[in-house]
């Protein structure tokens, strides 16, 4: 039984990468304001994300890591969105098939906090009584120790802390009241640093820095025709000054970081179009959709989604950014 369970954790857990993203989602979830994400050996030998949330009560501590479990289903709403958010009480239990995890914790008004350990699904013994300021600190050591396979692929492989800075720049520009930072375990300074703002300009300037920053401008949709779906958009996208050799498309979709291919390859075409000697686009996006609308494609921990009525939001957001682009090159 214990290699199923870890050969099923191993595709949700499928890279350290994953396992930051599954971990800073539950930081996020938790209504944290500071992220702090330390990673060495590429997230193999550790990573360590902590934050000022709300934290963990004592009494769910012993089935934190059993699967299934979830505190984030409360009616039949949520049940129905689960769908779009691909899986529930997957995410620490499948880590504890395949890393050792740590979990440190402490709710609001304890004196002190509770620190347990995890394995194969189980608390390893009580919550022992420790030190704690607020939130949550998961530690997951030595991921897929008992895979060897998956290690040496990962080893040979380039390392995942590209990945990783990657994914926090995204969740930075997005999150913009948290603060993130993302650093390799005993560097001096972090790769991703970005202060709590109101501006999501500025949180973009702080994470992809000043140059991108000056070169975009605002954009934003919405559409309320009820035979199609009920959508909103807006973001940033950058103009003809911007260089770059590649393509940065960050999406959110009701504020799961997500990819979207069909999406991706129509605004590069609008701007091959429009803007025909300007560089690769930089795209942040935030789309607001029912629930309902949003299907998660292909394996429920991939990050491709795909969306009722694609065509229709598409060429709108397609129209809109043509639109935009043309004005500004007045
Ligand atoms: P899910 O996020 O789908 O509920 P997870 O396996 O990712 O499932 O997490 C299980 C549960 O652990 C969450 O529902 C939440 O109650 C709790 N949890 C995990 N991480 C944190 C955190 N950083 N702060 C507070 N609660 C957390
Ligand atoms: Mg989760």
């Amino acid at each position: 039984e214990s290699v199923v369970n870890r050969i099923a954790a191993g595709e949700v857990i499928q890279r350290p990468v994953s396992c930051v993203k599954e971990l800073v989602e539950n930081s996020i979830d938790a209504h944290s304001t500071s992220i702090l994400v330390v990673v060495k050996d590429g997230g193999l030998k550790l990573i360590q994300v902590s934050d000022d949330g709300h934290g963990i009560r004592h009494e769910d501590l012993a089935i934190l890591c059993e699967r299934h479990t979830t505190s984030k289903l409360s009616n039949f709403e949520d049940l129905q969105s689960i769908k779009s958010m691909g899986f529930r009480g997957e995410a620490l239990a499948s880590m504890t098939y395949v890393g050792h995890v740590t979990v440190t914790t402490i709710t609001k008004g304890q004196l002190h906090g509770y620190r347990a350990t995890y394995k194969d699904g189980m608390m390893e013994h009580e919550p022992k009584a420790c030190a704690a300021v607020k939130g949550t600190q998961i530690m997951v050591e030595n991921l897929f120790y008992n895979m060897i396979a998956r290690r040496k692929t990962l080893q040979n492989a380039a390392d995942d802390y590209p990945k990783i800075v990657d994914l926090l720049s995204r969740f930075a520009i997005h999150h913009i009241n948290v603060s993130f930072s993302c650093r390799k375990h005993g560097a001096p300074r972090a790769d991703v640093h970005s202060v709590a703002t109101s501006s999501r300009l500025e949180a973009i300037r702080s994470v992809y820095g000043a140059s991108v920053a000056r070169n975009l401008m605002k954009i934003e949709a919405s559409d309320n025709d009820p035979s199609s779906s009920i959508f909103k958009m807006d973001g940033f996208i950058s103009n003809s000054n911007y260089v770059a050799k590649k393509i940065t498309m960050v999406l959110f979709i009701n504020d799961r970081l997500v990819d979207c291919g069909a999406l991706k390859r129509a605004i590069e075409i609008v701007y091959a179009a429009t803007l025909p000697k300007a560089s690769k686009p930089f795209i942040y996006m935030s789309i607001t959709l029912p629930p309902e609308d949003v299907d998660v494609n292909v394996h429920p921990t991939k990050r491709e989604v795909s969306l009722l009525n694609q065509e229709v939001i598409i060429e709108k957001i397609q129209s809109v950014i043509e639109l935009r682009l043309r004005n500004s090159n007045e």
